[in-house]
């Protein structure tokens, strides 16, 4: 393996079970609904579509992409959408699939303009959840893990584009 990586945190096989699980509520809690899967490009691109082939009901695919302003790659909550939903939210139930939620300055950004289209349900489901360095705290109503204060790679999640590919959950060696 590459000698960047540290330990496996959460191995293939302990990912497709807990997605599972989070497959079998959401498709409990969403049943009857008319539910939109809004994947956050490119990190939870992974995770959405695991999801999904979990959910045993009706929900559209969708996905939107959004980049952070300014030269430092550090989350600051000011990002522009570079890809928009193609779906129209008014009236709909929406869930945000996102990789990771770190500060959650960029869910917020998130929130706050697809609330503003009116859906009629706005909720998030995030896989990896590293609540120890949260600045604004919002309701997450589907987790996969609680992560610690490393840098993650795999399952979607990158460093410098690198790595998405792996499988696995890991912890990076080289400091981000
Ligand atoms: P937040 O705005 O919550 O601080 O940052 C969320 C975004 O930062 C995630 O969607 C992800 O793109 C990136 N991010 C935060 N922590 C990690 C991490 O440990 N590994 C990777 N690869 N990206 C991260």
């Amino acid at each position: 393996m590459d000698e960047e990586l540290g330990e496996v945190l959460f191995s293939a096989e302990q990912i497709a079970a807990r997605i599972r699980e989070l497959g079998e509520t959401i498709s409990r809690d969403y049943a009857g609904r008319d539910l939109v899967l809004a994947g956050v490009l490119r990190g939870a691109a992974f995770f959405l579509v695991d999801l999904a082939r979990a959910l045993t009901i009706p929900a559209a695919i969708d996905f939107i992409a959004i980049s952070s302003y300014g030269p430092s790659s550090k989350a600051s909550g000011v990002v522009r959408i570079v890809k928009d939903l193609e779906e129209e939210i008014a009236g709909r139930d929406l869930l945000v699939v996102e990789d990771i939620v770190d500060t959650g300055l960029t869910l917020g950004y998130l929130l706050r303009i697809l609330r503003a289209r009116g859906p009629a349900s706005l909720k998030v489901c995030t896989l990896l959840d590293r609540a120890v360095r949260r600045i604004v705290d919002h309701p997450i109503a589907y987790r996969g893990f609680e992560v610690p204060d490393k840098f993650v790679v795999g399952y979607g999640l990158d460093y410098q584009q690198r790595y998405r590919n792996l499988p696995f959950i890991a912890a990076l060696k080289t400091p981000a």
